[in-house]
């Protein structure tokens, strides 16, 4: 016979396991900072934003019942990473010199893994079909083979997409600094608060392809672990903060609230997020972006604000002398942030007509 205690015990147990919600902290990195950073030199592609990081702290300290996980995004690139400028002889930001990104040849690998993805840049795969008074091009005299042959040596995508073209498409890759490398500055600031069993998720880490998003590849085509992660935890709303806004702040948000992603509750802290060189007009835009696509913007106080929600103590049950189940002391318990969904409870009345 199953007593009361033991139902009302299971379907707590089961409804708290349901909706879950994470702080994401996306790219808070030396690498990203201008100031406060590890050494005390600015970062590696420094974004005016170390005035985000006390409030960050402060909603994580003074809302900690807001959020069942902590989840930090990391820039982690390895050494002559495809989005730096130096891997193909350009200058830093020369995307932005009216011509766009390097083009690019990718495959779509069949794991659907970031890991196993690839990019050549195609003037290496088809040279001739490059027009270099409208496409951004290496300098002249460039060859990635003797100039930069770790980047195509070993490169899936710089051999099939030379000889079957038709298995690939098209991609742009922006010009950036050498930043956040794994042997460099992409560790994160010794001010912001971080702790032991926070998920940590990188990104960029394949030498061949990059990542704005901290849960897809550019192409959009390949995910990080962030989406089998937050699934994995049963985290269905996230609150998002950090750098840039306009850049990975931005990708991230739309692909948490797309299609190829779990279905995700999205909260922008837009004051605890900064726009690269600290442009405004960027910012505003980016805002504007995740606004319409979906996310609600909130300023770090309309968090500190807001309510916890509703403690109730869980009683685990516990076994009697006489084998019925009945609840532990409810002082000993751990309160937990409940939320009653139906699914839950039709899950918890099921499990219990099968036993
Ligand atoms: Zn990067």
């Amino acid at each position: 016979m199953i007593s009361w205690h033991y139902a009302l015990a299971l379907i707590l147990v089961v409804s708290v396991a349901s909706g879950k919600t994470a702080l994401l902290i996306v790219d808070v990195q030396d690498c990203f900072l201008e100031a406060n950073t590890t050494t005390g030199k600015p970062g590696s592609l420094a974004v005016p934003a170390s005035h985000i990081i006390p409030l960050i702290n402060q909603v994580r300290a003074e809302k900690s019942c807001l959020f069942d996980h902590v989840i930090f995004s990391q820039d982690y690139h390895p050494a002559n990473h495809i989005s730096f400028a130096s891997s193909h002889g350009l200058d830093p930001f020369s995307h932005l010199g009216g011509l766009g990104g390097l083009p690019l040849m990718c495959l779509t690998p069949t794991s659907g893994s970031t890991a196993d993805a690839s990019c050549c840049p195609k003037i290496h795969v088809a040279p001739d079909s490059v027009n270099r008074s409208t496409t951004l091009s290496p300098p002249v005299g460039w060859n990635y083979t003797v100039n930069m042959s770790i980047l195509v040596t070993g490169n899936t995508a710089c051999s099939v997409c030379k000889d079957t073209p038709q298995k690939c498409f098209e991609s742009e890759q922006m010009m950036w600094t050498d930043h956040c490398e794994q042997s460099g500055d992409s560790t994160f600031p010794p001010s912001l608060d971080k702790r032991a069993g926070d998920l940590i998720v990188q990104k960029g880490v394949n030498k061949h392809v990059d990542a704005y998003s901290a849960f897809m590849d550019d192409t959009a085509t390949l995910k990080t672990q962030l989406d089998a992660d937050l699934q994995a935890k049963g985290i269905t709303e996230l609150f998002v903060v950090g750098i840039a806004t306009d850049v990975c702040v931005k990708w991230t948000v739309k692909d948490a609230i797309g299609g190829n992603t779990g279905s995700y509750v999205v909260t922008v802290i837009k004051d605890a997020t900064a726009a690269v060189q600290g442009d405004q007009n960027n910012y505003n835009s980016a805002i504007a972006f995740m606004e319409a696509e979906g996310a609600t913007v909130v300023l770090a106080a309309d968090v500190l604000a807001m309510v916890c929600p509703v403690a109730v103590t869980t009683p685990a049950p516990t076994l009697t002398k006489n084998g019925t189940l009945t609840p532990a002391n409810t002082a000993a318990a751990n309160p937990v942030k409940a939320t009653y969904t139906l699914p839950a409870v039709f899950f918890a009345l099921v499990s219990l007509i099968s036993i």
